[in-house]
C-alpha cells in the first residue's frame, strides 16, 4: 500500500483522544484489522516524535497478524470473535524487556544490541492468543534499573506528555507515556520496585502490580527474580482489569508461578491510611489530593489510620536484595551467549563486552557483589532477608484489620528531566512509596487521583491502593468508586 492510500483510509477513521479497547473493537464493524493497525502504526509514527515512548515499531509482525485476524473477520462478526478472543484486533505495546520470538530486544542495554529473541514470553503468548496485535516495543531504563526512563543505554529519553520537560517516571516510562498520550489503549510494563506504579502516577494512567507469582516471568529479562512482575498500563479501569485477567495464568515454565488466590467478597470495605507515608517529605499538594479523595469517599468506605512501623526499613532491604539478585542475573551477559560479540579478540571479549553495561548496571553489580560476598553475606544479604520477612508479617497483620491501604505512589509529581540524574541516592529515595509491596508480594493498583499545578502545567498525581495477596478485585472495586475512569 502506498502512503496516499494509507492517508485516505486514516481520514475515514475517527477515534477519541484516548481510545479504549471497546472503541477500537467497534471499528471492526466497518473496517478491516489491517486498516486499523495501519492507522495506529501511522499514529505512533507521528505522535511519538515528541514523546519518544517507543524504541521500535513491529510493523511487519503486526501486519502479518492483522492479515490472519482479517481472515477470521471475513467469516464472523466482531462480537462473535470477541467471545473467543477478548482482545481481538487490539493494538498494544510491550516494554523492551519482554521477549517476542523473532523480534529484536535489548532491555535498552548496549550489551544486548543486535539480539533477536529466540522464543516468546508467556505474557506475549497470552496476549497473542487473546487476539491482541503487538505494534511497538517501549523505552525503559537499562535493565529496568531506575525511576525516570532517562537512562536507556542508547540515550533515548522519554518525555511526560503532560509536560515535555519532565520525566514520565520509570522504568516503564515508555509504556506509560504512550498510553497517556492516547497512542494505544494498553501497554505492558514490569514492576520490580515501582516501575509500573510510579510512571502511572506521573502520567495519569492506570497501572497495576499484581500479586507476586500470578503473572509468569518466563521470557522476561530478569532484574530481581523475587520481585519482578509484569502488569498492564491503560487509560480505563475496565481495560486494565481485562488485560490483567488474561495475563494471570499459572505457567509450568516459571517455578514461582502460583494460582491467583480467590478473594472473598466484602460488604463494607475498610481502608487503612498508613501514617508513615503521609509524614515529612510528602509534597503538600499531593497530600491535599489525598485529603480530598478521602473526604469525598467517607460515605463509601470506612477509613482508619494504621501504622506500618517496619516500612522504614523497606528501602534499605529493597536495595540490598535488588542489587544482589541483579548482580547474579547479569552474570549471564558475558557477551559470548548473548548480543554484542563482534570485533573482540578472544581474550579481550569478556572485559570489553562487560564494559558495555551502563553506569547504573555497573553500580548495581558492584553493590550486589559486595553485599553478598563471603565476609559480608551475613551482615547484609542475610539480614535483609530476615528483615524482609518482618516487614511482610507487619503488613500482613495490618491487612487482616483492613481490606486495603490507600497511599501515594510517589512523594511528589513528575520531576524535571535531569533533576535527579547526577545523584543516584536521590533517585533511590524517590522509590520510598513503592518498594514495600514487592518485598511483601502484595498487589498494588495506581489510579489517577487529581492534578497539581507547577509552572502553569497540570501534573497528575496517582493514588495507590494496596491489598492482601490475591485481592486485585477488591482494589478495582474501590478504584471504580473513587474514579470515573
Ligand atoms: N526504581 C527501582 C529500582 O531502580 C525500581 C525499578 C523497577 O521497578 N524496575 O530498582
Amino acid at each position: 500500500m502506498n502512503l496516499e492510500t494509507i492517508i485516505i483510509i486514516n481520514m475515514s477513521i475517527e477515534i477519541s483522544n484516548q481510545p479504549d479497547i471497546k472503541e477500537i473493537q467497534n471499528l471492526y464493524k466497518t473496517h478491516t484489522v489491517k486498516e486499523i493497525i495501519e492507522f495506529f502504526l501511522n499514529k505512533i509514527d507521528k505522535d511519538d516524535t515528541k514523546i519518544q515512548g517507543a524504541v521500535r515499531l513491529n510493523t511487519e509482525l503486526a501486519l502479518q497478524i492483522a492479515e490472519e485476524l482479517d481472515k477470521k473477520l471475513s467469516n464472523s462478526t466482531i462480537d462473535q470473535l470477541i467471545q473467543k478472543q477478548p482482545l481481538f484486533g487490539v493494538p498494544f505495546a510491550l516494554k523492551d524487556n519482554i521477549l517476542v520470538e523473532g523480534q529484536p530486544l535489548t532491555a535498552q542495554s548496549k550489551i544486548l544490541d543486535g539480539y533477536t529473541a529466540s522464543y516468546s514470553s508467556d505474557v506475549y503468548k497470552l496476549l497473542e492468543e487473546a487476539g491482541a496485535v503487538l505494534v511497538a516495543q517501549t523505552n525503559m531504563d537499562e535493565f529496568a534499573f531506575g525511576s525516570s526512563t532517562e537512562f536507556s543505554g542508547f540515550g533515548q529519553i522519554t518525555k511526560n506528555p503532560h509536560d515535555l520537560e519532565r520525566v514520565p517516571g520509570g522504568t516503564s516510562g515508555g509504556s506509560a507515556a504512550m498510553i497517556a498520550a492516547g497512542m494505544l489503549p494498553f501497554a505492558i510494563g514490569t514492576d520490580t520496585g515501582g516501575s509500573i506504579r510510579q510512571p502511572a502516577s506521573f502520567t495519569g494512567t492506570i497501572g497495576i502490580r499484581p500479586t507476586y507469582g500470578t503473572i509468569s516471568r518466563y521470557g522476561i529479562v530478569a532484574s530481581t527474580s523475587s520481585f519482578d512482575q509484569a502488569g498492564p498500563i491503560a487509560n480505563s479501569l475496565a481495560d486494565n482489569q481485562l488485560v490483567l485477567n488474561i495475563l494471570q495464568q499459572t505457567s509450568d515454565k516459571d517455578q514461582t508461578s502460583i494460582n491467583k488466590p480467590i478473594a472473598e467478597d466484602k460488604k463494607k470495605i475498610k481502608i487503612g491510611i498508613p501514617q508513615e507515608f503521609f509524614g515529612d517529605g510528602l509534597d503538600p499538594q499531593v497530600k491535599e489530593i489525598f485529603d480530598t479523595v478521602i473526604a469525598n469517599n467517607k460515605e463509601n468506605f470506612e477509613f482508619v489510620e494504621v501504622n506500618l512501623s517496619m516500612s522504614k526499613y523497606s528501602l534499605a532491604v529493597y536495595y540490598i536484595l535488588q542489587t544482589v539478585e541483579a548482580a547474579a542475573n547479569l552474570e549471564r551477559f558475558d557477551t559470548v551467549r548473548y548480543g554484542n560479540t563482534s570485533d573482540h579478540p578472544n581474550q579481550e571479549l569478556f572485559f570489553d563486552g562487560r564494559s558495555l553495561f551502563g553506569e547504573e548496571a555497573k553500580r548495581r553489580i558492584m553493590l550486589g557483589t559486595y553485599t553478598s560476598s563471603a565476609g559480608y553475606y551475613d551482615a547484609y544479604y542475610n539480614k535483609a532477608c530476615q528483615v524482609r520477612e518482618k516487614i511482610r508479617l507487619d503488613l500482613q497483620e495490618v491487612l487482616e484489620q483492613v481490606d486495603a491501604l490507600i497511599m501515594p505512589a510517589s512523594p511528589f509529581p513528575a520531576f524535571k528531566i535531569g533533576e535527579n540524574a547526577s545523584n543516584p541516592m536521590s533517585m533511590y529515595l524517590a522509590d520510598i512509596m513503592t518498594v514495600t509491596h514487592p518485598i511483601t508480594r502484595v498487589p498494588a493498583l495506581v489510579i489517577p487521583g487529581g492534578t497539581v499545578i507547577e509552572r502553569e502545567k497540570k501534573l497528575p498525581v496517582g493514588i495507590q491502593l494496596v491489598g492482601a495477596e490475591g485481592e486485585e478485585n477488591t482494589l478495582y472495586r474501590i478504584a471504580n468508586t473513587i474514579s470515573n475512569r
